[in-house]
């Protein structure tokens, strides 16, 4: 197994008040270093001493809200499930890690594989499961490497298994990789995907809660989302909504990347605004240069410009504005970029990635794409600008089974209708005066 003995994947060792309140601590990826820092004495608070209506109750009172996308307020989605009826229910863990510009999950996989294992056994406590899933994206050999040897660990220590901790509440966590594709982190097709067919999104109701992993009550929490668990249960659901805002409390791990002088991951409380994150954590634009435009939670949400740097971080503020909070990986260009040309280079990766499932994504992600050639290489005519209007109505608005086709035809969207004067010079004048520049 490779060692993980330094901080990976950040700059920095400054740590976070609940999820990387420990990193720095050396070897922390391993058990005995993990239960010297007070490791699975959550789980053991919470399976030995607790109802599973208390932990989740726990969990409600914190308003943890997922840290996957959806921002789902996290307790109320466990309530969700039927009460147990003797079958299989399941806990699957969304890993696949694959939202352009975050690395966040696998930060927390390769530096404190075991928090997220405590996190996995409290949340199947809670909703009475006895297996756990982990969908690990499957280019993420180190991290599925270092998560393979905290569970083995796990169980050769009791906290999981037969009797862990010596109860009699069988639980075991499994390992399955992913494919390779952006659409394996939509949950339903996560599950397809789990159960061996072609990933590709479930049309809802039945939502996963009632009917997911082999048409069981399953619930699907991602990794950022599990690994919060151990510090709610140590410390209380109240304490936990201390901090962050009232409807979006805590801290949330963030990921920054591009033209910013110390990309990496930070762990913020929720609410600080976002110019904290980007320039004061992340180091901020390069010497001479200005941001011009960033995407707060991933390319999948609407794209903000720089005189909106000091929005708050939280999901309210960032909604107001026309965003989201998404997969927390913000996205960071500066003055340099031409904002069509990104659009362009978003475009393709949707086009790409689309499952092909629903017809406004299969073929207006390709019609975007090729339309952005054309303009690019100077060939727009003012007919293109109606175009993309046409392709970005035709994706959004819900018109798509899944998100993709909505976060499609959002880039086309946002980038127009705040840098409309950059798709006029292109179409209409066939220049680009921010590359010229640039390259002068
Ligand atoms: Fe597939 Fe795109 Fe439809 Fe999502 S929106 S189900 S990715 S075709």
């Amino acid at each position: 197994m490779p060692a993980a003995t330094e901080l990976r994947g950040s700059h920095g060792k400054a740590a976070g008040p609940v999820l990387t309140k420990d990193f720095g601590t050396a070897d922390l990826y391993k058990l005995a270093v993990y239960e010297k820092i007070g490791g699975y004495q959550a789980w053991r608070k919470a399976l030995t001493t607790m109802q599973p209506a208390e932990v989740t109750g726990e969990v409600k009172a914190s308003g943890l809200r997922g840290r996957g996308g959806a921002g789902f307020p996290t307790g109320t989605k466990w309530g969700f499930l039927p009460p147990p009826d003797g079958g299989p229910r399941y806990v699957v863990v969304n890993a696949d890690e694959s939202e352009p510009g975050t690395a966040k999950d696998r930060y927390l996989m390769e530096n404190h594989p075991h928090q997220l294992v405590e996190g996995i056994l409290i949340a199947c406590y809670a909703i009475q499961a006895h297996h756990a899933w982990i969908y690990i994206r499957g280019e993420y050999d180190l991290q599925h490497d270092l998560v393979a040897a905290a569970i083995a660990e796990a169980r050769t220590a009791g906290y999981l298994g037969e009797q862990p901790l010596g109860t009699e509440f069988p639980i075991d966590i499994h390992l399955y990789r992913g494919h390779g594709a952006y659409i394996c982190g939509e949950e339903t097709a996560l599950l397809e995907s789990l159960e061996g067919k072609r990933a590709q999104p479930r049309s809802r109701p039945p939502f996963p809660a009632v009917k997911g992993a082999w048409g069981r009550p399953t619930l699907l929490n991602n990794v950022e989302t599990l690994s919060t668990l151990p510090w709610i249960i140590s410390n209380g659901g109240a304490a936990y909504a201390k901090f962050g805002t009232e409807k979006s409390p805590g801290t949330r791990l963030f990921t920054v990347s591009g033209d910013v002088q110390r990309p990496g991951n930070y762990e913020m409380e929720l609410g600080k605004p976002f110019s904290h994150l980007i320039n004061d954590l992340a180091g901020g634009p390069f010497p001479g240069h200005s941001i011009k435009v960033w995407w707060p939670g991933g390319c999948s949400a609407p794209v903000l410009t720089g005189e909106m740097l000091e929005t708050p971080s939280d999901m309210e503020s960032l909604a107001a504005i026309g965003s989201m909070g998404g997969s927390g990986g913000v996205i960071v260009a500066d003055d340099r970029r031409c904002v069509v040309r990104c659009a362009y280079r978003l475009l393709q990766f949707y086009a790409h990635e689309s499952c092909g499932k629903c017809t406004p994504c299969r073929v207006g992600g390709n019609w975007a794409v090729r339309t952005y050639e054309r303009v690019l290489a100077g060939e727009g005519t003012a007919a293109d600008l109606a175009t993309f209007d046409r392709i970005q109505t035709g994706l959004a608005a819900g018109r798509c089974l899944c998100g993709l086709g909505d976060s499609a035809g959002w880039v086309i969207q946002w980038t127009m209708e705040r840098f409309r004067d950059e798709y006029e010079e292109h179409i209409l004048r066939h220049t680009c005066s921010v590359e010229a520049a640039a390259r002068a």
